[in-house]
Formats: structure tokens, sequence, C-alpha cells
């Protein structure tokens, strides 16, 4: 059973409803053996949500031909909320709304995602004139399948191997999932950002630092420059947290509360990516220190570091991060 799941997962028709169907039913996986369409598309919801929102991650290489999810998405994002920035969270009736169009799209909106993924997730039938078939019900080693009754039932045996051997499996699906993305998606950490467990962070652990380095100037404010109270002080990615999905010390600086927010998960400007390479110029030289620690952990050279630093922030960018501006910032303060 296991090795089937493999081979359902790593082979035929490659796309991303196959990866986020394996994992919806391994975690919606529980008291039932009997589950909704509907309790699928919510968790449909959170990956795409997330790995678009938050993470700008393309679902296939070719943009014209997005998913349904992701193109169902956009729209939703587009009438809820015009050309303001969403937010990172997904609101629960957003939430509800996108996971209702995953089963069933508006017409014009593209097909359904399961009259899709459902009869193909472990291979999809020929029929004798070499097209592709995708029967409303069905059945495959892992369950039955109904889209009129918007339900699937899972096979004893699967059952029982979901019993004993979820970790293996979602294991499985996560590495399938990057081995997939990661030819279109040149992005930091794709693995844990596609896996359900979240990285471990370490940032009250630099807040201590921050606080004991003269140097690491916590008395001024990164962002506007403007003067910093310690029960103001807020530690912000220059480069977002959401693109290198890494606390390091190369890549915080002291902040307001509010510049903070305001400039959200976007890239520093220029002159703010300027002044972090010449900041940690000084703390690469800080002899002894737990700062010159951390910075020179994270690469060989102060100039090694330099051109990474540039290199990442453009590269950011270019997955589409944007860029925060210093009259943005100042006009707040
Ligand atoms: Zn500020």
């Amino acid at each position: 059973m296991i090795e089937a799941f493999h081979k359902a997962i790593s082979t035929g028709n490659q796309n991303t409803y196959k990866f986020a169907l394996g994992r919806a039913v391994i975690e919606e996986f529980g008291n039932d053996r009997i589950i909704p369409l509907i309790a699928l598309a919510g968790r449909f919801a959170d990956y795409y949500f997330k790995n678009h929102q938050e993470f700008k991650l393309r679902e296939t290489n070719n943009p014209s031909q997005d998913p349904t999810a992701t193109l169902i998405l956009r729209k939703l994002i587009k009438y809820r909320y015009g050309d303001r920035i969403p937010p990172k969270r997904m609101p629960k009736k957003f939430r509800e709304d996108f996971a209702e169009k995953i089963v069933n799209p508006p017409s014009g909106w593209g097909h359904s995602v399961f009259t899709y993924v459902l009869p193909c997730w472990q291979g999809a039938a020929m029929n004798t004139r070499g097209y592709y078939e995708y029967p409303r019900s069905g059945s495959n080693d892992f369950f039955e399948f109904s889209i009129d009754d918007g339900l699937i039932i899972l096979t004893n045996d699967f059952v029982a191997t979901l019993d004993h051997h979820k970790s293996t499996l979602l294991s499985m699906v996560i590495l399938e999932w990057a081995r997939f993305m990661e030819k279109f998606n040149h992005t930091p950490n794709l693995i844990s950002k596609l896996s359900p467990k979240k990285p471990y962070r370490r940032i009250s652990k630099f807040r201590s630092i921050f606080k004991e380095t003269p140097a690491l100037k916590i008395g001024l404010c990164h962002l506007c420059k403007q003067p910093l109270l310690k029960a103001d002080f807020t530690l912000d990615h220059m480069i977002p947290f959401d693109y290198v999905y890494t606390d390091d010390l190369w890549n915080l600086v002291p902040a307001h509360r509010k510049c903070n927010s305001k400039k959200g998960a976007r890239v520093g400007s220029d002159r703010m990516i300027r002044k972090l390479i010449e900041r940690n110029n000084v703390l690469w030289d800080l002899r002894g220190s737990a700062a010159q620690k951390w910075i020179q952990s994270s690469a060989e050279s102060a100039n090694g570091l330099e051109s990474n630093i540039i290199l990442v922030a453009n590269a950011a960018k270019k997955a589409g991060f944007e860029k925060v501006t210093d009259q943005e910032i100042n006009s707040y303060s």
C-alpha cells in the first residue's frame, strides 16, 4: 500500500492538485473514512492561499495555465480587496467561499478541481480513441469517489495504512510536491514552505543580542531613521521572512512597531539594504561578540555576505515581493 501510494504520487500526470489531494486526505482522515469534498476543499484553500499569498510560489511553469484553484483565488482577492493588500491570514468567510468555489466553480471559472483530480489521482484511464476519461464516480486502491454525492470513501487497506504510517505518507507527498515545484520556483527553504511543520524561530534570542550590542543601534529605527524607544522596539526582516523563511541576524534590523507593520512583507529600499550591509560589516569585525559569531556563521567573508544579500534581495523581488520606498515609511512616522 505504501509503495502504491508512492507510485501514485510520484508518477503519471504531475500537477499540484495531486499533492494537495494527497495531503488533504491525510490531514482530514481521523474519525471517519467518509470525507466530504468540501472538507478537502477547505484544505486546498489553505494550501493555495498560503503558497500564493504568503510565499508567492508559482503553481506551474506556464502562468497562462494556472490551475483553476489559483485562478479562483485571484478572482476572489480581486473582488474582495481590489487594489488593497489582502491579509496574510485568510479570513474565515473568505476560506468558506474559496472552498465552495473549488468544489463548484461558477460557470466560466473553469472546471471543478475534483472532477479532474479524483479520477486521475492514480492515473487517468484512456478511452479507445486515446482521450483521457474523467468519470464522475469511480474507485482506486485508496478511495471510492462520487462527485455528485460530494464525497470520497477511503478503502479499508488505505485506512489501515493511514492509521500506522500517516507521517511517512505525508513526507512522501511533501517531497514530491517540492520536487515538482522547484522546477519553476527558485525560493529558499521550499520544502519547509510546503510542509505543515513550522520552521524553528529564534527571533527572541536575537532580541537580547540586539539589546546587549551597542553596534546594533537599537536606539534608531532602521526604516525611518528616527529615535526608537525600547518600548516600541521590534525586529524587522529586511528581506521578508516569507521569502527567506528563517530568522538570521544579517537580515534583522531595529524598527518601530508602526514602521515594521507598514513595511509588511516587502523588501527594504536600496538605502535600507545599503545601511544593512554597512551594519553587518561592522559586526563582522566586532571581536568576541555574540553578534560577530552569528554574522560570521552566515557567510565565508564580509564580501561574500554582502553579495549574498544583494542576490537574495533581487531574487525576492523577482519572486514577486515588492520593494518599499523611503518616502512611504517616512510619511508614516
Ligand atoms: Zn521607524
